[in-house]
């Protein structure tokens, strides 16, 4: 089922009477999810992810805006009315009840014409227990599973209502590397299988890119940028999202465009039409850089770092934004570690180029 959100917004009055300061934690978010698709919600902290989940979910309503299940407006209607599924950070499960308990849990408080035969109950709580691979466990307590164990019991207690919509809010953050890997491709696949529409809320852009058919990027409750994650990581709207996207991050250097001429510090790189001059930030992703003997731009060597099938070089630059400049390159390239410079040339369509005051992208085509 399609998920409508209509200018979706969420004020919190402020909390100090004498400050009046409001927060605007969701500003005018519209965006239409589409039917059986796990979009992925990303930003910083306290940039609005999980205030606009709990309106999605009906624990917080919204200030103004409107939200649709399919053609239902929903934006009135009562959590426990929505038919959803919720796993939070920290899936409290009921201590003193078995796994199967727990999952049942939901399905017993069913009332009127929603309750269900014990059969219908224990055939469900079987399924979600199977989608989410713990049937031998149904007999345990909580305290006697892994953090990985009881996220996947918390999901099955999601799942068991068979819910339109699936909301997850950091629903890894408490398992250690690992397991949030193995958790991650997990949701994925049930996911999948059940073809829910599932909204997933994270700050860890890459458990955002690596499980999202669609990401939203936000900051300070507004929604920055949405689409496929590598199209985002492609072609980032601004400033902003090009550093919020991608391990190691891009890195920023201030530029000057003057005649049609890229220059970083004084390195004239790329040859561009239809910029205007004006002074920007340029943006080059790490793998962006190609060592070259002539290359236009000149950095000082610090450190080359073996990562196996690459290495990634550690310099600086005079016009770096960020403290050192982290190339990635194929370690079939021979660099002398010894050299105090390195020189490289551009691969175009991994630099980006923004306005220095909006910080939005600049578009440009190579001349
Ligand atoms: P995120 O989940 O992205 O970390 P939140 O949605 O929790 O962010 O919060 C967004 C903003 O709204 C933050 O500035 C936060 O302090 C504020 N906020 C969240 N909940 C409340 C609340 N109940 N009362 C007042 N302010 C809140
Ligand atoms: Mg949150």
């Amino acid at each position: 089922m399609k998920i409508v959100l209509e200018n979706l917004t969420k004020i919190f009055p402020s909390r100090d009477k004498k400050a009046d300061k409001e927060v605007v934690a969701v500003n005018d978010f519209s965006f239409t999810i589409p039917d059986g698709k796990l979009i992925g919600l990303l930003g910083p902290s306290g940039c609005g992810k999980s205030t606009t989940l709990y309106m999605i979910s009906g624990l917080q309503k919204p200030t103004s805006g409107k939200i649709y299940f399919g053609d239902d407006d929903v934006t009135s209607l009562s959590t426990e009315n929505r038919g959803i599924g919720l796993v939070f950070q920290n899936y409290a499960l009921y201590p003193h009840m078995t796994v199967k308990q727990n999952i049942l849990f939901p399905l017993q408080n069913l009332k009127g014409k929603d309750k269900l035969s014990k059969e219908t109950m224990l055939e469900r709580s079987h399924e979600a227990a199977r989608l989410v691979q713990i049937e031998e466990l149904m007999d345990r307590k909580p305290s006697e599973l892994s953090g990985g164990q009881q996220q996947r019991v918390a999901i099955a207690r999601a799942l068991v209502k068979m819910p339109r919509v699936l909301l997850l809010d950091e629903p890894l953050s408490n398992l250690d590397a690992r397991l949030r890997l193995q958790t991650r491709e997990e949701i994925r696949r049930i996911q999948k299988e059940t073809k829910i529409t599932t909204v997933f809320v994270t700050h860890d852009q890459e458990e955002a890119m690596s499980i999202s058919d669609m990401i939203v990027v936000m900051k300070l409750g507004v929604v920055q940028q949405i689409g496929k994650p590598q199209e985002v990581y492609d072609s980032p709207a601004n400033l902003f999202v090009a550093k919020f996207l991608g391990t190691p991050p891009i890195n920023v250097f201030e530029g000057e465009v003057v005649g049609g001429k890229l220059f970083i510090g004084q390195d004239h790189v790329l040859d561009m039409k239809k910029v205007p001059d004006q002074k920007v930030y340029v943006g080059i992703r790490p793998e962006g850089f190609t060592l070259d003997k002539k290359g236009p731009l000149h950095c000082q060597l610090s450190n080359v770092e073996v990562m196996g099938r690459d290495v990634s070089i550690v310099s600086t630059h005079e016009a770096s934004v960020n403290p050192v400049v982290r190339s990635i390159i194929n370690a079939d390239n021979k660099l002398d570690a010894a050299k105090e410079t390195v020189r490289y040339s551009l691969k175009a369509h991994k630099v980006f180029l923004f306005n220095r005051e909006t910080e939005e992208r600049i578009h440009f085509e190579v001349k």
